[in-house]
């Protein structure tokens, strides 16, 4: 199969368009190295590029992607262990000064969490993977209390939360965001809307960002 040619497309734009402008940016960066100050965990989602949301120049963010944008609990057995190498080398060697964990609407991992899918393959990856959020669910509480879409939501928020506790369970994190010098973020994307909402600790809820321009910008059809 040949490299698609979408991307070979794409890649044109990106020359007469991100790169030209971008061009001593890339070379500085190529030269002095990365030294992103965020880093972003979210999910593999094809309609959630933190890059793209965020408006993100090259070297501005370190992304860490996986299914529903997860991170297990600190556990230092020696196993592979993708999002625990990722975190290390942003909070020890880059130096982060944030870390937001990116969840969106119509997430499917946490759908498929709920819905108890079949496995896709023997492995089961997935199932073993995101029986992570059990105690998301478990503090969201009992399934039929609320209509189906709302509790997908409150699931893939509480997911989101609990990923921040997660976090704190990896001593570099916990020490530097102690003394801090490390915050840590949640936010949560509406594919639909396009929307963005940021977690606020004193009311314990998701609050729309920029919701004004958002509302001048897209409340009324376009055309
Ligand atoms: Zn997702």
């Amino acid at each position: 199969m040949n490299f698609p040619p979408r991307l070979i497309d794409g890649y044109r734009a990106f020359l007469v368009s991100r790169l030209r402008h971008e061009q001593d940016r890339y070379r500085t960066l190529s030269e002095s190295g990365q030294s992103p100050q965020v880093m972003v965990i979210s999910c593999c989602d094809s309609r959630c590029s933190p890059e793209m949301i965020f408006d993100a120049r090259p070297g501005e963010l370190f992304v860490a992607r996986n299914i529903s944008g997860l991170v297990p609990p600190y556990t230092p057995d020696g196993a592979q262990r993708a999002v625990s190498a990722s975190l290390e080398f942003a909070v020890q060697a880059l130096k982060v000064k944030h870390i937001v964990v990116l969840g969106h609407a119509q997430c499917g991992g946490i759908r498929a969490y709920v819905e108890e899918s079949e496995p896709l393959s023997p492995g089961d990856f997935i199932g073993h993977w995101m029986a992570l959020i059990e105690p998301a669910a478990k503090a969201v509480g009992p399934r039929g209390s609320r209509p189906f879409g709302e509790y997908l939501t409150a699931l893939e928020q509480a997911a989101i939360i609990q990923t921040l506790g997660n976090l704190m369970t990896f001593p570099c994190v916990r020490i530097l965001a102690e003394r801090g010098k490390l915050a840590l973020h949640a936010a949560y994307f509406g594919v639909a809307t396009g929307e963005l909402s940021v977690w606020d600790k004193a009311s314990g809820k998701f609050a729309p960002v920029a919701a004004e321009e958002h509302a001048r910008l897209f409340a009324s059809p376009r055309f």
